[in-house]
């Protein structure tokens, strides 16, 4: 679903943080491998493993996004209820993203939103369309220009 990005808003500590992790940048992600030896795809796969390591960076670089700058060594969160509060907060960024905000998602037995389904259809008490559409409506690709000319100035530039 394309739209606009939705930060996440991690409530924790008595105050609403902003968190967004693909703002990451070097120093920050260097931090990571000299404190944990992690890559960033082992510490984003052990976020959601609630791996103790990965959450304590991201409590560090959350603190960092929002101009609170200190050592990780210094950082010492209740680890549990930070994986809680970044659960929800993912939780409630998915449900915005699915067009049903303030409900939780409801997956099936796919893993599939069922409340993004629904969103996604038209409601029950729409009329029956009974004209056939069109049967294949030509995709527009107004990418692929822009993309070749990139691909062109990347050559010249020697990268
Ligand atoms: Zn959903």
């Amino acid at each position: 679903m394309q739209g606009e990005r939705v930060q996440l808003k991690i409530r924790f500590e008595d105050r609403e943080w902003d968190f967004d992790e693909d703002e990451i940048d070097v120093r920050q992600a260097t931090v990571l491998y000299l404190t944990y030896k992690m890559t960033l795809r082992e510490w984003i796969e052990g976020v959601s493993q609630v791996d103790q390591r990965s959450l304590h960076f991201t409590y560090w670089l959350m603190l960092q996004q929002n101009g609170v700058i200190k050592p990780i060594a210094d950082c010492n969160p209740k680890i549990i209820a930070f994986g809680v509060a970044y659960g929800d907060a993912r939780e409630e960024q998915l449900a915005e993203e699915h067009g049903h905000a303030g409900r939780r998602c409801v997956p099936d037995k796919d893993g599939n939103c069922q409340l993004e389904q629904q969103a996604a259809e038209p409601g029950p008490t729409s009329p029956p369309s009974t004209s056939p559409g069109p049967a294949s409506p030509e995709p527009s690709t107004p990418t692929a220009p822009a993309r070749a000319r990139r691909a062109q100035t990347e050559e010249a530039t020697g990268y």
